[in-house]
């Protein structure tokens, strides 16, 4: 499967980005582009948030699927306050890493690699698992901190079976 790693804006941490979805348990290959998107039309200023709805739906039109989409601004969905990160099965994702900050380096990268590996898990077809997997639910920073950054064996085995014959 090769994914269309989009780094939004300014989205830093490539190199670490690529490191994740390139690594050997997860063995994407990566298409790697870089665009600076304003979404301006996605953006709420009632909320001072972007709808990540309306940028998976700009991001669909314009790039080869699947994609994940790295962003910097606070995301939200219809119904919720915000999100980390949203997934369309078979489409793409967007990750946003304005919420998984901290002072401490590897807090940030553990952080933001649980929410690459959890939404291209749903990108794959991948439900929610149980804590303490990566592809448990998570509504928080705690409870994104608590969770491993592995699939559960099962999930594992479903993510390389899709992605060898998918795409
Ligand atoms: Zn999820
Ligand atoms: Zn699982």
């Amino acid at each position: 499967m090769r994914l269309s790693l989009i780094f939004v804006g300014n989205f830093r941490e490539k190199k670490f980005a690529e490191e994740v979805v390139t690594s050997s348990g997860i063995g994407l290959k990566g298409t790697f582009v870089e665009r600076v998107e304003n979404f301006r039309d996605c953006y709420s200023a009632s909320r001072n948030q972007y709808d990540a709805a309306c940028m998976l739906g700009i991001l669909e039109n314009k790039y080869d699927k699947p994609f994940l989409a790295l962003f910097t601004e606070d995301i939200y969905i219809e119904g919720m306050n915000f999100v980390f990160g949203v997934a369309i099965p078979s489409v793409g994702c967007v990750v946003s890493d304005f919420r998984l900050r901290s002072r401490k380096k590897e807090t940030y990268f553990s952080r933001l690699r649980k929410e690459i590996l959890h939404e291209l898990g749903h990108v794959v077809g991948l439900g929610h698992c149980k804590h303490p997997w990566v592809m448990a639910f998570s509504n928080s920073l705690e409870e994104v901190d608590l969770k491993s950054d592995s699939f559960c064996s099962k999930c594992r085995k479903k993510f390389s079976e899709r992605i060898k014959v998918e795409w």
